[in-house]
């Protein structure tokens, strides 16, 4: 009796061991929580955005992404047919003085900038071929600027809403333009889309790259993902003469093949690294504003509309360095949450 317990004692325990090791080596490696991860990731995003950054974090951890890559080459409709364009009540906005030396010349939706120095203008961001003469060269009448003296355009990437007016600039007032070389590649590669669009191949924009005009310089940083030929910049600007530093976010929603592990994960990488490379940039500049070329992104339009109250409060633009680095906290977490996602599909497939 006392041998028979012994030996059942001893067969639980060798059971009890091998089913110990089978769910070890089931277990092994260790199963990731990507639910946790991705949640842990949309909240670090949530925290940074509080109210200032709602349309980013909507736009980057909330709407559906645009998939895969677009390579079709067909004119817009808004070409073909001009009368097919959005209906102006969508898009107008009132131009404005923002800064001592740079004014708002864009619309609802999308956004240009004129930067004034003491030798002309450099112009960042071109919006639609539909829209770019009213706004641009229009808002720059309305607010005592002549588009002549227009030097510069530089163009933040290659998509219609950005590039539009780039070539009606360069050609009617001569202008220099500066943009991403694999995004010049993209103009090439495709006239249908780019037609009216489409600036003749000039300066191609590095990394540290300074365009300076008179007294004043842009510096440009490469900061691919959204296109990859995307670039933002950091300069100076005055606020009743006091200097006030500026980032510029050059691309912001996920626009890449995004939709599959492999190139998804890398190109989530990719904007994940220029968030922060731009993030750097802009705290060594002590940046205290944060701009970008859509309103959704930097609230522009209802700032414009703040100006006019501000009697000797602080700049409605003027967020402080703290808050110019939560914008990026935002892009990635919102990023790495939509890499983890990928990660997640990755690890499934081949656990099947
Ligand atoms: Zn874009």
């Amino acid at each position: 009796m006392k041998s028979r317990q012994v030996r059942s004692g001893a067969i639980l325990g060798v059971v009890a061991a091998l089913a110990a090791s089978s769910v070890f080596a089931q277990q092994a490696p260790v199963k990731r929580d990507f639910d946790a991860e991705i949640r842990t990731a949309i909240e670090s995003a949530k925290t940074a955005s509080g109210f200032e950054f709602l349309g980013t974090l909507v736009r980057t951890c909330l709407l559906p992404q645009s998939g895969g890559e677009d390579t079709r080459d067909v004119v817009p409709g808004y070409v073909t047919n001009p009368a097919s364009a959005p209906a102006r009540a969508t898009w107008y906005a009132e131009p404005a003085k923002v800064f001592d030396n740079l004014y708002f010349v864009g619309g609802q939706v999308h956004s240009a900038w004129a930067l004034t120095t003491s030798d002309g203008i450099i112009l960042i961001d071109t919006i639609f071929p539909y829209n770019s003469e009213e706004l641009i060269v229009g808002g720059m009448q309305k607010v005592g600027l002549d588009p002549k003296n227009i030097k510069y355009v530089l163009i933040s990437h290659a998509h219609a809403d950005h590039i539009g007016g780039a070539e009606m600039l360069q050609s009617r007032y001569g202008a220099r333009v500066v943009m991403g070389g694999p995004d010049w590649d993209q103009v090439a590669k495709y006239p249908n889309r780019y037609k009216t669009m489409a600036p003749k191949r000039d300066m191609v924009a590095t990394d540290g790259m300074k365009v300076t005009l008179g007294n004043t310089t842009v510096t440009i940083w490469l900061t691919p993902g959204h296109t990859p030929g995307t670039v933002s910049y950091t300069f100076t600007v005055l606020d009743r003469g006091r200097p006030v530093n500026v980032a510029y976010s050059g691309g912001t929603a996920f626009n890449f093949v995004n939709n599959t592990p492999d190139p998804g994960i890398r190109n989530f990488q990719t904007y994940i690294d220029s968030q922060r490379h731009l993030a750097e940039r802009a705290a060594a500049v002590g940046a205290t504003v944060l701009l970008a070329n859509h309103s959704e992104f930097d609230n522009a339009v209802n700032k414009n509309k703040m100006l006019a109250g501000r009697g000797n409060g602080p700049h409605p633009y003027e967020i402080g360095a703290d808050w110019v680095q939560r914008y990026f906290q935002v892009t990635q977490g919102c990023a790495r949450a939509a890499q983890l996602r990928l990660e997640q599909k990755l690890a499934e497939g081949a656990g099947r």
